[in-house]
This record gives C-alpha cells, structure tokens and sequence, in this order.
C-alpha cells in the first residue's frame, strides 16, 4: 500500500454540479443522504486516444439507474455526455478512466428524502499501462464469492447503484487476502453470475457461453464482446449456467470496462488455459476501442 495516492489529494479539475472545481475542492458534506442510504449511481468509462468509448451508453445508463432509484439527474444525457468530455479536455488527458457520480445530497436526512438535491460530479484521471497482451494471456485466479447477487425484487440490480458494491468490496477483499485477483458471485438462486467488477464468459470450442443478465448488469463491454464474437464467427449462447458446469468449459475470461478482457487461469479448483478465442477476442477488443492505434499499426 505504499503508493497509495489519496483520491481527494491530486491536481486536476473536477466537474461539479455543472462547473470545473479545483480538484482538492469538489468535497460533500457528511450528512449527505448518498454516504448514509447510498442513493448514488456511478459510471465507469476508459477514454482511449481522447475519446470516450460508448460513452452515451454510459450516460444513458446513469440517467436511467437514477430513476430507477427515484431521483433524476438535473442534465440532459447530451449534457452529461459533454460534462465528461469537458472533464476529460480539462485534465489533459488521453488514455483515462472517467467516473461519474450521481447522489442526493444534504437537505434531508432521513429514509424520505424528497426535498434533497441531486448532485453530479465527473472525475477523470490516468489510466497508468494495463498488462501487455503476453501477460494478461496467462489469466488471472478467481475464488468463489460467498455473497451472491441479489433478486431483483430485493434490489434495483441492474443498475450501477453504489449500495450493490458493499457486497462486491467485501468478496473482492476476502480474494486478495486469499491470494486470487478477483472473486466469482452466483446469484441468490446459485446460477453463475458475475465477477465483482465484470461480467464472465466461458468457450466451449467456437461457442461463447455467458449467463443471462436478470440480476446483475449487462455490462457494456459484455455486449461489444458478443458482437465482436459474432463477427468472427463465434456462437453467443446467452443463458442459465450451473457452477458444477465450469469443468465442461475450454477457456473463461472476464470483460468490463476497467477489466477490458481479461483471461481467467482459474476459479476455485477448475483451471482453464487461455487460448485462441482469449486472445482473438482482447485483441478485437483492443483495436476496436483504439481504433486509430489499430489503423495506424
Ligand atoms: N458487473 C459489475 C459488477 C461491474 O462493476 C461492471 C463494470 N462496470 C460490469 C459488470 C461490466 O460493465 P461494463 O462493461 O458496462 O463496464
């Protein structure tokens, strides 16, 4: 942990409420509603070569999770597509990772808090280099989560809520401090799920597994993967998949918009070996997300 660079302590602009604040400025009071009853929603994007990769899905995704959760976001989905490119441009950056926030604030505290402001706030900081492609090929370890994704009529479960990530920070934490990267949650009937920041797929010769999305996010970088495997030629079977199943399966690899793809080397005791369909896929991903690198090469 000695590298750590606090996030509240950084040079930078942040974008708050509609202006670019100093960035050891852009602070929230204590009491304000989002921290206590987590009425937040949050995105996650990666710029590459300046641009926003599918970043009004992004946006569309926090307007909607917003309403899901009762409140709505004062800007249009246009506007909070410009708010982050503004935040992107102001900072300097190229190659970065954007994180929109959207929470009640401090008017009210209570359960009701029908009175409060909705606030928005747009960080945008450098992304640092990923694994070369050699590296990421040897996959990553995953230990199974005990929590498991919730049913939808217990929790908004599709949306990017903050309060969904208690239980993801928890089994992320129990991983690391067993020595695996990432940790794989089942849903609260014991179907696979998803891991705790991306969504899984696993191949069976030309066929690209992934379970269905009815309780947990389909994730954006999910569905660019499908479409880039369907074009080369690959099966997407969308459906129920059963943890006893994983043995069955040649490769497994997680997708999301910080994990890009990344291949997975093992879950619990089932070890898989990444190979073709691995890393045709995070190479399609690369180039189809930096596609002027691609067509520059
Ligand atoms: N599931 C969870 C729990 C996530 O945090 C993410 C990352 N946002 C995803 C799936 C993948 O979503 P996306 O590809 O849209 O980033």
């Amino acid at each position: 942990m000695a590298d750590l660079m606090p996030y509240d302590d950084r040079d930078g602009f942040i974008w708050f409420n509609g202006e670019l604040v100093p960035w050891r400025e852009a602070n929230v009071h204590v009491l304000s509603h989002g921290l206590h009853y987590a009425s937040a929603v949050f995105e996650g994007e990666r710029a590459y070569g300046g641009e926003i990769f599918k970043l009004t899905e992004h946006s569309q995704r926090l307007a909607d999770g917003a309403k899901t959760l009762d409140f709505e976001i004062p800007y249009t989905v246009a506007e909070i597509d410009e708010a982050c490119r503004e935040t992107v441009r102001a900072n300097n950056l190229v190659d970065c990772y954007v994180r929109p926030i959207a929470w009640r604030g401090s008017e009210m505290m209570g359960v009701s808090a029908q009175a409060t402001t909705i606030n928005l706030a747009i960080a945008a900081w450098d992304w640092g280099s990923y694994f070369p492609i050699e590296e990421r090929l040897k996959g990553i370890r995953l230990a199974w989560a005990k929590y498991r994704r919730p049913d939808p009529a217990t929790a908004p479960a599709r949306t990017k809520a903050t309060g969904l990530y208690m239980i993801c920070t928890i089994e992320k934490h129990r991983a690391e401090r067993e020595g695996y990267a990432e940790a794989l949650m089942l849903d609260w009937r014991g179907r696979v799920a998803e891991c705790t920041s991306g969504n899984i797929f696993f191949t069976k010769g030309a066929e690209l597994h992934s379970p269905t999305p009815d309780c947990f996010l389909d994730g954006i970088t999910r569905r660019t993967v499908m479409e880039l495997a369907e074009k080369r030629g690959y099966t997407c079977v969308d459906r129920v998949i059963m943890p006893e199943e994983l043995k069955d399966f040649d490769e497994c690899f997680m997708v999301g918009t910080a994990a890009e793809v990344t291949p997975i080397a093992s879950i619990g005791d089932t070890t898989f070996t990444p190979g073709v369909v691995c890393e045709t896929l995070l190479n399609d991903y690369v180039a189809t997300v930096r596609p002027k690198a691609a067509a520059a090469e």
